[in-house]
This record gives structure tokens, C-alpha cells and sequence, in this order.
């Protein structure tokens, strides 16, 4: 099978080639604007990659696309700090860039894997989200974070009406808060425009304090990259056509926990590290509200639980990952990195 994945230097993106590389005779077709994360993917016969921009090299994607069995466009914005600081940027990128490809899968008729998102569901009041059955709730447009929900709502809506008509064969998964090694990169973190997880990381070690949004009360389900990829996976394989036309939640209910929690259990992990156990301090959790953290147009989701019978019946398949593990591997890795980083400085600038 020949895959096409547009965004393939992104967290998801990175860590699907690897796991497709390694497991499968597929070949990969990849473009991002860098490749920083592939590392040995990069250095693969059946992994085929150019550095270049969803906006400009619009030949090279459509030959592409063509070409390939499968399309996976993973190109977004997904940082809800720059949903409220930059929502045109959001519109233009997560929505006309990737209608732009939608439609180019319904020219050529290819299969398309398109990553929707747990955000659409937006301050939906059930208990736990269902992909057919809950309502999309999101708030006024004065709340400017709303947008990515909306711009993904809107293309979830496209893809469905084309492949209920018969032009575009699809199936959309909805991560749930996936964390894993190379999440974000600490840099965005230190400036404090990262998601929750490499954000906490990147104070911890700059010994700053952890800021919890309202009290630290909302809560997430953490779901670990190897579950969400091995679902990916099975997503791709599609056996039987099981997942044509098909919206997937993908994520681990039994990993809930509210910012708060997360913050002391990360708290605990980093201190355990070998590196740091001999700190003496490490940094205190405080209270900010979300305007000051964000801006008057965010709102924050308070509860975010995925139902994933529908993962499970049609992919066989189940998350197993637990929290305190997830977010071991996730911390170690990210230390790992910071220290062969601050010794490549170290060498340089010697
Ligand atoms: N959050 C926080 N402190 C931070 C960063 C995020 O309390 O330094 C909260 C944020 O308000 C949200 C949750 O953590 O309720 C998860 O934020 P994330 O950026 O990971 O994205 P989301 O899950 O909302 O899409």
C-alpha cells in the first residue's frame, strides 16, 4: 500500500511513519516543513519525503494523491492557545488547506483517514462522548477557541456528505488527548503556548511555577501514543471495510484526571528522575484564571470522555497504556532529549 501522509514530521505524523515503516511493506510519501522528529524513518528506502508547505506545493500533493491508496492529511493547528491568538491562521490552515485536499481525494477518488477530533464535541453535557449519538456543543463566537471546533465540525460534515453520496470513501478518528514522546517541542512550551502536558514539563524544568486554569478542576482522558497509533493502524488495515465511512473515537476513557491531579502525579515523575532527585525544590502549583492564561476569547471544556465500543467492536482493539506509565514514558523521553540537547550545546560551545 502507498500512504500519504501530509503533516508526517507532526507528533502524530511521526510516530504513524515509524510504526508503518517497522511493521508493514507500505511506503510512505510524507511532506511537512521540517524534519526534525523523523530521525531514521528518514533514512528508509520506502519512506519518500519533501520539505514543503501544504500552501505552495499544491502539483506536488495532488500527483501525490493520486499516486497514493490512502490519504492522511495531518497538517492543523491544535494548540488552543493559538486558537484564541491567531484564529484566522487556524480557519485558513485546518479548513480551506484541507478542503483543498478532501477535494482532491473525491477527484481521484482515494481513501481518506481524516483526524477529526475529541474537541468537537465541544461542552457537551454526556457522561461520555459517542460518535453517532452526542451533541456538538460549542460556545459564542466572541469565544474565539471555538474555531478549531468549528473548522473541524464543518469538514467532518463535508467528508460525510461526500462519502454518504458515494464520492469518497473515509473514516475520521477523533484523538483524546494523546501524549507521548516529542508531544510539542519545549521551545513553544517555554514561551507558554504548548499543550498541557509539554506545557507542565517545560516548567518543571525551568523550575517555574505550574499554572492551573480555573482551579485545575476540568478534566481529561491521557491516552498514550502507541494505543492511539495501533488503532491508526488498524484504521489503515481496514479489514473487511469495517471502518468505511465510519467516525472513531480514539482514546482512554480509564485514563481521566483532572489538570490538578496531573499536575502533582508530574510533579511526583519528574522528581523521581534520576536527574532530579537530588533538586531540592521543584516548582509550586498556583491558580491563574483563564483570561489572564489565554485571553478573553478562550472557554475552557470541563469533561472530556470518550465512549470507545465502536474502537473496540470494529478494530478489535483496546487501550492499554495506563496514566502513570503514560506520562512516565512521556517525561522520560522528553528529559532524555533536554539532556542530549544541553550536551550537544555543551560540545558545540567548546
Ligand atoms: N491548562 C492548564 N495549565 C496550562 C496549560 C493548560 O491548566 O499551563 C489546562 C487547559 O485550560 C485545559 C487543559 O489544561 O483545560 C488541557 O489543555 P490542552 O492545551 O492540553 O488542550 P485541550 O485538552 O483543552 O484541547
Amino acid at each position: 500500500m502507498k500512504v500519504l501522509i501530509l503533516g508526517v514530521n507532526g507528533f502524530i505524523g511521526h510516530h504513524l511513519t515509524n510504526r508503518i515503516l517497522e511493521t508493514t511493506d507500505w511506503s510512505v510519501f510524507g511532506m511537512d516543513l521540517g524534519d526534525d522528529r523523523l530521525g531514521k524513518a528518514l533514512h528508509n528506502p520506502r519512506f519518500h519525503f519533501l520539505e514543503g508547505d501544504i500552501a505552495i506545493n499544491r502539483e506536488w500533493i495532488e500527483y501525490h494523491i493520486k499516486k497514493c491508496d490512502v490519504v492522511i492529511p495531518l497538517v492543523a493547528i491544535a494548540t488552543p492557545k493559538l486558537y484564541v491568538e491567531d484564529p484566522i491562521a487556524v480557519y485558513n490552515l485546518d479548513f480551506e488547506m484541507n478542503l483543498e485536499v478532501v477535494k482532491k481525494c473525491v477527484k481521484y477518488r482515494k481513501r481518506i483517514v481524516f483526524p477529526s477530533t475529541s474537541e468537537v464535541y465541544g461542552a457537551c453535557p454526556d457522561a461520555e462522548f459517542d460518535e453517532d449519538e452526542s451533541f456538538l456543543c460549542v460556545g459564542p463566537i466572541r469565544k474565539e477557541r471555538w474555531i478549531y471546533s468549528c473548522c473541524k465540525q464543518l469538514l467532518d460534515r463535508v467528508i460525510y456528505a461526500y462519502g454518504t453520496r458515494g464520492y469518497l470513501d473515509f473514516t475520521l478518528f477523533r484523538p483524546f488527548n494523546w501524549i507521548g514522546p516529542r508531544l510539542d517541542s519545549l521551545d513553544t512550551a517555554k514561551e507558554g503556548s504548548s499543550r498541557v502536558v509539554t506545557q507542565f514539563i517545560a516548567e518543571l524544568l525551568m523550575k517555574r511555577p505550574i499554572t492551573l486554569v480555573d482551579g485545575g478542576r476540568q478534566k481529561r482522558c491521557f491516552t498514550y501514543v502507541d494505543d492511539g497509533i495501533d488503532a491508526l493502524m488498524r484504521i489503515l488495515e481496514n479489514r473487511g471495510n469495517r471502518c468505511r465511512n465510519e467516525i472513531i473515537n480514539i482514546g482512554n476513557p480509564d485514563n481521566e484526571c483532572s489538570v490538578r491531579e496531573l499536575a502533582l502525579m508530574m510533579r511526583e515523575i519528574f522528581a523521581g528522575h534520576p536527574d532530579h532527585v537530588g533538586d531540592g525544590s521543584f516548582s509550586e502549583i498556583v491558580e491563574v484564571s483563564a483570561e489572564i492564561y489565554y485571553g478573553k476569547g478562550y472557554q475552557d471544556i470541563y469533561t472530556r470522555r470518550p465512549k470507545i465500543e465502536k474502537a473496540r467492536r470494529l478494530l478489535d482493539w483496546q487501550p492499554r497504556v495506563g496514566l502513570r506509565e503514560s506520562l512516565e514514558r512521556t517525561i522520560y523521553s522528553f528529559l532524555e532529549e533536554n539532556t542530549a540537547a544541553a550536551r550537544e550545546m555543551g560540545r558545540h560551545s567548546t
